[in-house]
């Protein structure tokens, strides 16, 4: 249906009026667009089919990757684009009168994740299929994702997100592999037959329904699965009141916790975490047991990774498999379980760790309670054995302590592999935050930098410059992204560099319409485009950033020629919802938009934008317009980053500290291909543990701050009433605890430095080239074989 514009033509036509009884002329865009998806869910379907034959049917060990977070964004697109079929639509439906891109936009973002860490999962997808790896995603089907934000007054405002409103094209319902997860009750002890049997009586069942997600790879006949569970009532008890346990149940899949440091409804929250785990090990016990093989082997044929602690619970929920229902002894269950298990950590942040209060913990999951706490007596035993009278290592090393069930020790002591996302932050675990589990596993611990797909992130975000990419070295980069080093013999080429700064032109008219359409805030496309977008944070330090703009404003007001290049400053940021610093953050900006973009004397020279509900689809119109990358995080404390590698992809530079990735991106770079400034993560790291910093000191030693700090409080924004006095105190009266007045002066002078630099064009050109040669490293692709190779040992299942 897909060989040729007029087949596609007629079988779009003769699905639409199957699918809806419509003519064609009478059919709607979102009638359209669900036939198109539906075409292609058809036309993946037998490689669907072949490629679980094939691994139901092979040896070869499979990997599933669970995770509390997929941010997956649009589909239709990047489909399209995998199957090879994207310009035999886009021309059938431009003869029917149909724009794709127009059609794109009908579909809604699945937003199942907050950040980084569930785009990275989502990533991870993509590469796994493309490099036609055996994995598969195993998530929760949020009836509402992370939450849609509008701005109200300059103040975030939380919409519930209705992405399933016309439900979700790509999903099969796959009521047949519905497993029943038990919660609360208590567990029986007996003996029988010599051995103890656990049975969990009088529990209240949930019903984990999967929805099965096709993860189509990039032009190969691999289609993994993301599976996706869905919460629902199992039996109706007959004494309970129904519509409450209705809605109990369903609010186990109802929304996404929007935040990973700050959790309200914990309860909800671990039994989210548990659903997910209890009814994907399930599922993955069920697809092992089909190929006959002895369970002392399963470790050989199932690797099983834990995204970041939210499934550390597979590990005793591995244990209770192999124990009550498969009847292993502990020592074998527990061999299994360490090396079939691996484990990612994504923060050093100490509040970020999950811990759970044994009061909530133990009635909400019984039997899972009992292995941990033995899981902990025989971990502390071992290390009391190689540090005997060595209280205080034990007690910081238990899996429970303090009256809490600690996530990471858990992860850590049930996994062959823990592994940090990029160099720096290992390194920090290796050496700081998990120093005593390094002494006492060395070798389970790794490092993996993290990676984005470029087949979203350059191939599909930005076509006009895989155009010219592809123009230049051919089309080798799409399956071999390091193969992007060959651009860099175009850095002298200046025809070359002309079309490179053609297309970043065109790629900011179109970004600076949608932010007319979106703000009616009109936007120099001659400017410098200045972008940070991501979570807001303290320690990412949005902060920051808007405080300089106040300082380049005030600066503006005395010399009109100040700034030698005009800027345009783009935020994009969800807060969560609880985060009340966050909240005022985001107000601080839009009170900034509102002064600086209105001001006769700044509005030619400085803008400020702040669009609203950040999430991919939004991300992928933002990059490719993007000159300058702020990645500007208190060095140590941001454990990667991605978005950093999706703006070097896309040839903006980087404006950031050493932290995360971005040491890595100047590693591969060079210094003098991007913008660095600030305190370093050891001195960071020391300034915490020593103290000698004082916040004061700057803000009384620096006119600079001491005018910006002032003007929170000092009426400087008219219409607001004492809104920012909280901002205040966390700069002067809490002692600046991410160093944003610290770094201020750095800061503010590689600002100057990019506007020297954008003056010489041709210069700017090629530091944006090399960054785009350079970014093939960033691929997930790399990342996901380094997985592959070193944690999960598995391998195509194509190859013999
Ligand atoms: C890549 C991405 C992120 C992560 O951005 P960081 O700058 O690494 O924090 C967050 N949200 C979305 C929508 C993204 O695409």
């Amino acid at each position: 249906m897909f060989s040729s514009v007029p087949k596609f033509k007629t079988a779009f036509l003769k699905k639409l009026e199957m699918m809806f009884g419509t003519s064609f002329e009478e059919s709607t865009s979102q009638e359209q667009f669900q036939t198109l998806g539906h075409m292609i869910r058809e036309y993946v379907s037998a490689d669907w089919i072949q490629t679980n034959e094939l691994y139901r049917a092979g040896a070869k060990k499979q990997v599933y990757y669970l995770s509390i977070e997929f941010l997956l964004g649009r589909l239709l697109r990047h489909n399209l684009l995998n199957l090879g079929v994207e310009e035999v639509v886009c021309k059938g439906l431009r003869e029917l009168g149909i724009e794709l891109d127009q059609l794109e936009e009908i579909e809604a973002d699945a937003g199942l994740g907050n950040g980084g860490l569930g785009r990275l999962a989502a990533c991870f997808l993509d590469s796994l299929a493309s490099l036609d790896l055996p994995g598969h995603g195993l998530g929760i089907r949020y009836k509402h994702g992370l939450f849609e934000q509008k701005i109200v007054d300059g103040y975030q405002v939380e919409l519930p997100e209705q992405w399933l409103r016309h439900g979700h094209v790509w999903e099969v319902r796959k009521t047949d592999d519905a497993v029943e997860i038990p919660f609360w009750g208590e567990i029986e002890t007996r003996m029988e037959n010599g051995r103890l049997v656990f049975r969990h009586l009088n529990a209240e069942p949930i019903m984990a329904i999967p929805y099965d997600l096709p993860v189509i790879g990039y032009h190969t006949q691999t289609v993994n699965t993301l599976r996706l569970w869905n919460a629902e009532p199992a039996r109706f008890p007959a004494h309970a009141d129904i519509f409450k346990y209705k809605k109990e149940t369903e609010s186990v899949s109802e929304f996404l916790y929007p935040d990973d440091t700050h959790d309200e409804g914990k309860i909800l929250r671990l039994k989210q975490q548990y659903f997910l785990v209890a009814a994907s090990l399930k599922a993955i016990v069920k697809s092992f047991k089909k190929k006959n093989k002895s369970l002392l082997a399963f470790q050989d044929y199932v690797s099983i990774h834990i995204n970041d602690t939210h499934p550390a619970i597979a590990v005793p929920e591995l244990m209770r498999i192999l124990m009550d229902d498969e009847g292993l002894g502990w020592d074998e269950a527990w061999r299994i379980t360490v090396q079939t298990l691996s484990y990612t950590n994504h923060t050093t942040l100490a509040e970020a760790l999950e811990r759970w209060p044994l009061r909530i913990f133990q009635p909400l999951l019984p039997r899972i309670f009992m292995i941990i706490e033995e899981i902990n007596e025989r971990f502390c035993k071992e290390v009391w054995k190689q540090y005997p009278g060595d209280w205080d290592r034990v007690e910081r090393m238990a899996v429970i302590a303090h009256g809490e069930v600690r996530m990471a020790p858990l992860a850590i002591v049930g996994s062959h592999s823990i592994n940090g996302v990029a160099k720096l932050h290992t390194e920090i675990l290796k050496n700081r935050e998990m120093n005593l589990f390094y002494q006492f596993y060395p070798e389970r611990f790794n490092n993996k930098t993290n990676g984005i797909t470029h087949r979203r992130w350059l191939l599909k975000a930005n076509p006009g410059l895989s155009g010219l990419i592809t123009d230049a070295i051919g089309p080798d980069w799409i399956g071999e992204p390091h193969k992007l080093a060959e651009l860099m013999r175009y850095n002298t080429d200046s025809v070359f560099l002309g079309k490179l700064h053609e297309i970043k032109q065109r790629n900011k008219e179109r970004l600076a319409k949608t932010i007319l359409d979106k703000t009616g805030i009109e936007i120099d496309t001659e400017s410098i485009f200045d972008v940070q977008v991501k979570r807001l944070h303290a320690y990412k330090r949005q902060l920051l950033n808007v405080l300089h703009i106040m300082h380049l404003y005030n600066e503006l007001k005395k010399d009109p020629d100040a700034l030698l290049s005009p800027r345009t400053f783009i935020f994009g940021a969800k807060a969560s919802p609880g985060y009340y610093f966050a909240k005022k953050v985001i107000k601080l900006i839009n009170s900034v938009a509102d002064k600086v973009n209105k001001d006769p004397a700044t509005k030619d020279k400085l803008k400020v934008v702040f669009l609203e509900n950040y999430r991919v689809s939004l991300a992928e119109e933002i990059f490719p317009a993007a000159d300058i990358s702020e990645q500007i995080s208190t060095a140590s404390k941001e454990a990667s980053g991605t978005g950093n590698m999706k703006f070097m992809m896309n040839g903006a530079l980087t404006l950031g500290t050493l932290d995360g990735a971005n040491v890595e991106i100047t590693e591969r770079v060079g210094r003098e291909n991007i913008f660095l400034f600030g305190l370093s993560a050891e001195e960071v790291l020391d300034y915490q543990n020593n103290g000698g910093y004082h916040s004061l000191e700057y803000y009384h030693h620096d006119a600079r701050i001491r005018e910006i700090v002032d003007q929170l409080v000092n009426g400087f924004f008219p219409d607001t009433d004492n809104h920012f006095n909280e901002v205040y105190d966390t700069l002067l009266g809490h002692n600046d605890q991410y160093f944003v007045l610290k770094d201020f002066a750095s800061y503010a002078e590689a600002h100057l430095e990019v506007s020297r630099k954008y003056l010489d064009r041709g210069k700017w050109l090629r530091m944006s080239l090399v960054n785009i040669a350079q970014s093939g490293y960033f691929s997930s692709d790399r990342t996901v074989r380094e997985y592959a190779d070193d944690i999960w040992k598995v391998h195509s299942a194509l190859k013999v």
